[in-house]
């Protein structure tokens, strides 16, 4: 019945409208319950990351990447709660509470999707941002680093060339490209037609599926590493980090 009114113009709009933003408010109130209730032990943690529009950050912190401000209007539907976790288990909280209370999960890492992808979506939605996940560790020895996923490309130049004048990574042409939409995507640089795309310099990943699981590559299995290697990102699960593989120069 709700989607007959909702397909008939003027009259019904406000009802329409009404009904939306109760079942959002609902489930916004009840999500935020069950994010602090996940981890009894963790609740002022998880509460310091978490924003609403009755937060005086929201804005700010929903602004703090947007590359297209197209997708940055007064009409533009915006998510009822962001999270920026601090941990893996606040990404895991945030999936079990999201699925429970029938909320989409937008994720963000740079912010950089063309169509606004990982801050936008037509139903009521959760905004995982990843701008805590910034650790960047590089072993020269090997040749490897582990890379968070909300580091922007930029950063891993920064912090390779800080320990090798000689390694760099297959990042991005903009700095501020983040790393995971980037190797979603594949990712081209300036190095590609002699390294390929970061995404063949990808050699280990942590990743968390839709039943909370953390896996690595072993555990994914071969087609799904494969997967997030180019098959887009937010279309299996959240990548938490990325191993690579610097390449000389
Ligand atoms: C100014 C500019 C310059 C660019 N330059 C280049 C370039 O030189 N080479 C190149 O290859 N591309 C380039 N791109 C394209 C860019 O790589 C893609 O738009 C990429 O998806 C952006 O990644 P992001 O993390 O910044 O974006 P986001 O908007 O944060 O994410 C992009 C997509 O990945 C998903 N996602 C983000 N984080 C995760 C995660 N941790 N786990 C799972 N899914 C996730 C999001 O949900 C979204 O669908 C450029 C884009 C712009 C706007």
């Amino acid at each position: 019945m709700k989607s007959l009114y909702c397909s008939l113009p003027f009259l019904f709009v406000v009802v329409c409208s009404l009904s939306w933003v109760n079942a959002s408010a609902n489930s916004h109130e009840n999500f935020l319950d069950c994010l602090s209730s996940y981890h009894p032990q963790e609740s002022s943690s998880i509460s310091k990351v978490i924003y609403t529009e009755t937060n005086s950050s929201y804005s700010e912190i929903l602004e703090s990447s947007i590359q297209n401000y197209r997708f940055f209007t007064t009409n533009t539907p915006k998510p009822l709660v962001i999270v920026t976790p601090l941990n893996n288990s606040h990404v895991q909280a945030t999936i079990h509470c999201s699925k429970k209370h029938g909320l989409q999960i937008r994720i963000r890492s740079g912010g950089h999707n063309f169509e606004g992808l990982s801050y936008v979506s037509q139903v009521p939605f959760v905004v995982i941002d990843l701008v805590h996940f910034r650790s960047i560790d590089v072993d020269v020895e090997n040749e490897e680093a582990w890379i968070q996923s909300g580091a922007i490309t930029g950063e891993v130049y920064y912090r390779i060339n800080e320990r090798s004048t000689n390694l760099t990574f297959l990042g991005a042409v903009g700095h501020t490209v983040g790393i995971s939409g980037f190797i979603s995507g594949g990712g081209y640089g300036l190095l590609f037609q002699k390294y390929g795309l970061a995404a063949d310099n990808v050699i280990d990943a942590m990743f968390v599926d839709a039943n909370r699981r953390v896996l690595d590559r072993k555990l994914m299995g071969e087609d799904l590493f494969w997967a997030i290697r180019g098959g887009g990102g937010g279309s299996f699960g959240i990548v938490l980090s990325w191993k690579v593989k610097p390449v000389d120069v």
